[in-house]
């Protein structure tokens, strides 16, 4: 993506709004995106200074928050919460999801930078499905979707919603959040082979020297 041309305002205004953060997690608590992806990346995350977000970072979380509130405003369930409390460990997990539609199908919009490999693969990345399965299982609603919009075509992928899929998915984050906090009580990053990060998750990730100094 050239930026070059982006007028120093937008730019400016741009980056300030996505290095300006003043949510609290609620203390015990992990959410459920963080627990899907590299733990060690959390870990890191959460003990170390915030690192400041570049202007392509930054670009496609301000696209995504003007996008997501601007659909999700239409629907009168949106942006709603979800909590699990977690039976092996005193931490909760939670996560937002964008909406309920028309036809009370739990919908989690994502990027349309996304589209063009989920149009390839012909289904979302599991991480994004789990995090449906999740909200679908907190709120008891049986039907969830992952959906794409690139201003060109609108993409709905539907989630399958089984309650074996459901207890799996719960087994699965306990045992990540067990991990998490246990690094987090002891200080030490999770093993990275408890964390199996794909490839593309190293060569994004912001504590790439940090990681690779400690191994
Ligand atoms: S470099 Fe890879 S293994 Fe290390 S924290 Fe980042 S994503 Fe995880």
């Amino acid at each position: 993506m050239s930026l070059d041309n982006l007028p120093g305002p937008i730019k400016d205004s741009i980056i300030a709004e996505s290095n300006f953060d003043n949510y609290e997690a609620m203390p015990n608590n992990f959410s459920i995106t963080e627990l899907l992806y590299c733990l060690r990346k959390k870990y890191y995350q959460k003990t170390l200074p915030k690192k400041p977000v570049d202007l392509e970072t930054a670009v496609h979380f301000h696209r995504g928050n003007v996008w997501d509130k601007d659909f999700s405003s239409k629907f009168k369930r949106n942006q709603i919460r979800c909590t699990y409390r977690c039976r092996n460990i005193p931490v909760s997990i939670s996560g937002k999801f964008d909406f309920l539609d028309e036809n009370n199908i739990i919908t989690d919009l994502k990027s349309p930078a996304d589209l063009f490999y989920v149009e390839r693969a012909g289904t979302p990345s599991l991480p994004y499905q789990k995090q449906v399965r999740f909200y679908c299982y907190c709120n008891a609603i049986p039907q969830g979707q992952v959906m794409y919009w690139n201003g060109a075509k609108c993409l709905k992928y539907p989630v399958e919603i089984t309650e074996q899929n459901c207890n799996e998915l719960i087994e699965e984050i306990e045992s990540r959040a067990l991990i998490l906090w246990n690094s987090l009580h002891d200080g030490k990053a999770p093993n990275r082979q408890l964390c199996n990060p794909e490839a593309w998750e190293c060569k994004k990730c912001d504590f790439f020297t940090e990681c690779n100094s400690e191994a």
